[in-house]
């Protein structure tokens, strides 16, 4: 057969494939039905042709497919996608983005070793690290993000792994990635890196010395905020830890999720330069408002790290912070006045959204706990989507028009 027919010519020819390329096509292997598009295999189970091909599978003395806990040919394909994407040698799908998290901590860590996490990584994160994962015996410790001395000085003889969100949310702090690697190499110790708000597009931490690299798959892995999902990226070693975790416990991705996904990874590249475009000038925009004391966000040079997010990312990222000076009254104003962004704490989708995280996403903090995080009564949190740029501009025009009433 020519061309594409064939699985393992697909693959190889994909060799020398640039990133876009291989978000439309790693990792498909077409089926008898030579169909186009990547196959849904909405199945649970699967049949052997004898007792003894079932034995044999069983034992892993023979390749086939088992159970979809174990392995689900249309998931197969998004990892193989993902790996491919992140420059990993193998990626292993999640049901979400926090069983990606629990998933890697609880393979790759065990009671008496100690883990180094960021003090400004996602909510549910925190909670997962300081809740349960302590309650196994791994000790957990907090470090600012982007104090690399502060990393050094925190590892002990028993780190094991260290994690951090870069940029983080939703004030746009950055760590070198580079750095830290090396700190945790000479720790003997594992960097995992979330990447969920840049993904593969605009930053890819293992070539940057990560050795892990952690997605919530529900935010532009999407798109379109449909389906949830996860995946880790890494070295086969650690991953293989992953999947036998996976496979006993049970957090595996739903292959209809895994479907969604693939197709949302090809127009990856080209929905995140659309988000980062409008986020650049939405915040260069903000910047200029009298009402707003400050704008998060590495695109401005005014950011104090916007040399290294230069040189870490490819764009800047969708999600722009703002502070309007009025505190939370102006804040709450503010979000009530729009009319087209949605008023929700997700992001990663094409409908852009507004947050106003002191009561949502950082609502569980004491006070203290929030202003050492920076998270300010006035603080907004733009998710920047795929609307046409004006239109979002005439909308946080309402915002700004209501304070200006006063
Ligand atoms: C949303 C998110 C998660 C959790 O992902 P789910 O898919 O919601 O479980 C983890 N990390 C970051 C940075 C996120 O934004």
């Amino acid at each position: 057969m020519s061309n594409q027919w064939d699985a393992g010519r697909l693959d190889s020819d994909l060799q020398d494939a640039g990133f876009d390329t291989l978000a439309v096509r790693a990792g498909q292997r077409r089926g008898p039905e030579a169909e186009h598009g990547e196959a849904l295999y909405l199945t649970s189970s699967y049949v052997f042709r004898s007792a003894a091909d079932a034995a044999a599978c069983f034992a892993g003395e023979a390749e086939g497919n088992v159970y979809s806990r174990y392995m689900n040919p249309t998931v197969r394909t998004f990892e193989q996608r993902m790996a491919a994407l992140e420059g990993a040698e193998q990626a292993v799908a999640t049901a979400s983005g926090m069983s990606a998290i629990l998933a890697t901590v609880m393979s790759l860590c065990s009671a008496g070793d100690h883990v180094l996490v960021s003090r400004s990584v996602f909510g549910a994160t925190v909670t997962l690290f300081e809740k349960y994962v302590k309650r196994f015996g791994v000790q957990v410790d907090y470090v600012t993000l982007a104090d690399i001395a502060g990393w050094k000085a925190a590892c002990k003889p028993n780190t094991r792994l260290l994690f951090v969100e870069s940029p983080s949310n939703p004030l746009a702090e950055l760590v070198d990635i580079a750095e830290l690697a090396g700190v945790a190499r000479e720790q003997g110790a594992l960097l995992a890196v979330d990447n969920c708000f840049c993904t593969p597009a605009l930053q890819k931490p293992l070539a940057l010395g990560a050795d892990i690299v952690i997605h919530s798959a529900t935010k532009y892995i999407d798109g379109q905020g449909r389906c949830l999902g996860g995946v880790v990226c890494g070295r086969r070693e650690q991953m293989q830890e992953l999947v036998g975790f996976l496979r006993t416990a049970g957090p595996t991705l739903s292959p209809f999720n895994a479907w969604v996904f693939l197709k949302g990874l090809e127009t990856l590249r080209l929905r995140m330069q659309a988000h980062c475009v409008s986020a650049q000038a939405l915040a260069e925009w903000l910047e200029q408002q009298p009402e707003v004391e400050r704008v998060y966000y590495a695109g401005l040079p005014s950011h104090p790290q916007h040399a290294l997010a230069a040189r870490q990312m490819r764009a800047f990222g969708a999600v722009v912070g703002f502070e309007l000076a009025g505190g939370r009254e102006a804040a709450w104003r503010f979000i009530d006045a729009t009319r087209l962004l949605s008023i929700t704490a997700n992001l990663g989708d094409a409908k852009s959204t507004i947050t106003h995280p002191a009561t949502t996403t950082h609502g569980r903090l004491s006070i203290e706990a929030r202003e050492a995080a920076g998270i300010r009564e006035g603080l907004l949190r733009l998710a920047v989507g795929l609307e046409e740029l004006d239109d979002l501009q005439t909308d946080l025009q309402r915002g700004f028009a209501v304070l200006r009433a006063d």
